[in-house]
């Protein structure tokens, strides 16, 4: 058969390997027995000399146009088999990572594999929850078996706000073997049984909330009828910058509700969502009714499976979710609005391949989609403020003022270095004599206070007192130091090392090896503040009125979703955390936020380090002054004239972000130009930077490298992590065009491959 005369049809397929020799999928001929196969359908195909068995997905379909030059139609292998019983991935959902993949220089594969939980992909838990309830009008059956008996007065007895329950409990609770009875008696018109997601069920349950709907206020009223306004309209950008407190979820809530009474689905995204159980809580409490899909890494497999399956159900709903929801298998045509919330947290980007940022997929997802999006936040990244005020192509929304009943917090400066000189004793104090007074005054009037480190541990330096000798701690596979940690879990205090980076432990020394002096620990962490608050507050600690939040003593969500209740419910008096405790929590009764040491973040290499210290401080500062109480939010630092700190305390974002795009401008960063960055990584420091000199001159030798600043190879700020060291190349273009026109020339051409050595970062958030 030649090439003219083949009518063969062929399929282009994502194989979930790492392969980039091929970024638009491989191409495999459609047996005859596989007609039917369509777009976004999940199958296999043999792959390789040995023709292993892989899982792929159909991205594109074709005639012997798709061999190209360097494929003949004899070598083509046919796909193996369809797997019908996975929902198709819908084509804007595949139009979306074909954007990533080229975009974010990731290949199809890997983005495809990105895109669908693995629990979908294997079909885990493919049945759903089901719960029961007394029937409204039973049969009136003469008799009925004991033992199913026993399950009506089981039900009966329940509180009816407990009810509808999960089948499994309530089998438990009768000591059934089985769910035999409980089945037939829903059969039989007894029971009555509803799919109830057990997410939902388990957010009902642990927070406390706040269902009512606000009137809105002027200017949220004002907000709500611009955005609707544009909701039949197509696509369109809006920036809601709204101070904490202002009730921008009110907002969100209203315009979700018109979508969904137009018939039309929602995308409602927020960071990390098992990190904002409240936002979570409180959007399900006000949208009962509606179908509603929630999507976020705190699920199991079986619970991600299900959620899949209701987003990709017909019919208008709402899918709330963390990062991967921007993915939701919402049908084509049927999305009518994409929410972003908190739109600057940089939870939103992910950092291992396909490095996306989901607050822009969002916004290419709406653009497919000819919807709205709205992004949302009290301290808008500088991109999303720099699309609004200067290239106009987002529209502003403001709310100045906080929501009815609630004071702006009283952000004070605290000069660090002087609280020191105050203390009598030669004891080192992180929580400084102002900071004292303040939780003091707050807890004798039956407040609640809120304590900011960003810094897990205990201590992170460890070193030799003797600076002749200079030794200091590092991880034997990484340039970094490591963090003294006191095992929490055993009670014991027992001490060990860990390194932040490739998580490796060791032992605390207790002499310095070069010279055998004892060893100086010092520093700062969660894990030493809270030390510090049970010897200044002995009579909270003893009641278990207080709570660290990290991540180390946060294993589970459901470890956060607890102590957040128990704040909520006035059980914990104390919490002290990191960034963890910084983001949207709402408590009425807080009166104290203190930040330990605000300066953390700020003289990291990393050029938005001024960003995000203004970001954490106002963010943290917002989280008091939530009812008609004053609140205090009191901000130590080491350098109280530190310009995003100041302008922090001032609520004043915009004279921030002003000054600190002016800032950009001048240096030719980001949002102002586009950056990339390439990261090379081996074991062997020579050979990474031999690649990447290699890298750059191949660069630089492309036409479309002309109007592109290709930096000379350096050093990354932590230049060696796990064993590996890294090398990078920042790429800097004037406008997205010339990035994307130089790396897809760099890709096409296989001077780009990017894999184990080589990662590429297009609009990278961190650059340690
Ligand atoms: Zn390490
Ligand atoms: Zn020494």
């Amino acid at each position: 058969m030649t090439a003219s005369t083949d009518t063969t049809r062929y399929a282009r397929i994502a194989v979930q390997r790492g392969f980039d020799r091929h970024p638009e999928g491989l191409v495999y001929s459609i047996p005859a027995s596989l007609h039917s196969v369509g777009l976004g359908d999940h199958v296999t195909v043999p792959l390789g000399r040995g023709n292993a068995s892989v899982d792929g997905v159909v991205v594109g379909f074709g005639g012997s146009e798709l061999l190209g030059a360097r494929l003949t139609a004899s070598r083509i292998k046919p796909i193996a088999c369809v797997d019908s019983t996975i929902d198709p991935i819908p084509a804007i959902v595949i139009r979306l990572a074909q954007w990533i993949s080229s975009y974010y220089c990731a290949p199809i594969g890997v983005t495809m594999a990105g895109i669908t939980p693995s629990a979908v992909r294997k079909g885990i838990g493919r049945k759903s929850h089901i719960a029961v309830d007394l029937a409204q009008a039973p049969p009136t059956t003469t008799r009925i078996h004991p033992k199913r008996q026993a399950v009506i007065d089981a039900l009966a007895h329940r509180d009816p706000s407990t009810r509808p329950v999960d089948i499994d409990v309530l089998r438990a609770e009768c000591d059934l073997a089985t769910h035999a009875p409980i089945l037939a008696l829903i059969k039989s018109g007894h029971l009555e049984a509803t799919h109830r997601s057990s997410v939902q069920a388990r957010w009902r349950e642990s927070i406390v909330e706040d269902a009512r709907a606000w009137t809105p206020t002027i200017e949220q009223q004002s907000v709500i009828e611009s955005v609707s306004g544009a909701l039949r309209e197509g696509f369109s950008q809006h920036l809601l910058f709204g101070v904490t407190g202002s009730g921008k979820t009110e907002v969100y809530l209203r315009l979700a509700e018109q979508v969904l009474m137009m018939g039309k689905s929602v995308l409602y995204l927020v960071p990390e969502i098992s990190l904002t159980p409240q936002t979570g809580g409180r959007i399900i409490a006000r949208l009962p009714k509606q179908r509603m899909a929630i999507l976020h890494s705190g699920l199991t497999a079986a619970q991600r499976h299900e959620q899949w399956i209701a987003a990709a159900q017909p019919g208008s709903k709402i899918v709330i979710g963390a990062r991967s929801a921007v993915f939701a298998p919402v049908a084509d045509g049927e999305l009518g609005l994409i929410i972003v919330d908190e739109e600057h947290d940089s939870s939103y980007k992910q950092d291992q391949a396909p490095r996306y940022h989901g607050r822009d997929v969002a916004i290419r997802r709406a653009q497919l989609s000819a919807c709205p999006i709205l992004l949302g936040s009290a301290t808008p990244s500088l991109e999303s403020w720099f699309n609004a005020t200067t290239r106009g192509v987002s529209r502003l929304h403001q709310l100045t003022h906080r929501a009815p009943g609630l004071r702006t917090p009283r952000v004070e400066i605290v000069d660090f270095r002087r609280e020191i000189v105050l203390h009598r004793d030669r004891r080192v104090h992180l929580i400084g004599p102002t900071l004292e007074v303040a939780l003091r005054q707050a807890f004798a009037a039956g407040g609640q206070a809120i304590i900011l480190l960003n810094r897990r541990g205990y201590a992170n330096w460890i070193a030799c007192p003797d600076q002749s000798c200079g030794w200091m701690m590092q991880c034997d596979h990484c340039e970094a130091g490591m963090v003294v940690h006191h095992d929490s879990s055993t009670g014991s205090k027992e001490r060990f090392t860990r390194c932040h980076h490739c998580h490796a432990e060791q032992k605390v020394p207790t002499r310095c090896p070069r010279c055998a002096k004892a060893v100086t620990i010092f520093g700062l962490g969660t894990q030493r503040i809270e030390e510090e608050l049970n010897r200044l507050f002995p009579d909270l600690a003893s009641q278990g009125k207080f709570a660290r939040v990290d991540s180390d003593s946060m294993s589970k969500a459901s470890d956060f979703h607890d102590t957040l209740g128990r704040f909520a419910r006035g059980d914990l008096r104390l919490m002290v955390g990191t960034q963890m405790i910084a983001k949207g929590l709402d408590f009425p009764n807080v009166q104290v936020v203190g930040v330990i040491s605000a300066d953390t973040a700020l003289n990291l290499p990393d050029f938005r380090a001024s960003e995000r210290t203004f970001q954490l401080v106002s963010q943290v500062s917002g989280r008091c002054g939530r009812s008609a109480q004053d609140g205090r939010a009191i901000i130590q630092t080491f350098q109280p004239d530190a310009e995003p700190i100041v302008a922090a305390a001032r609520q004043d974002f915009v004279g921030f972000a002003t000054r600190e795009l002016a800032a950009r401008h001048r240096f030719g960063l980001p949002p102002i130009h586009r950056l990339a960055r390439a990261i090379i990584r081996h074991e062997n420091r020579s050979e990474a930077q031999r690649i990447a000199a290699h890298l750059r001159a191949q660069l630089v030798s492309l036409p479309e490298a002309r109007d592109v600043v290709i930096r000379e190879p350096v050093p990354c700020p932590i230049a060696r992590i796990s064993d590996r060291w890294r090398i990078q190349i920042e790429i800097l273009a004037a406008t997205p065009a010339q990035l994307q026109q130089l790396l897809a020339a760099a890709r096409s051409q296989a001077i780009v491959v990017p894999g184990e050595v080589l990662a590429v970062d297009v609009d990278p958030v961190a650059l340690l």
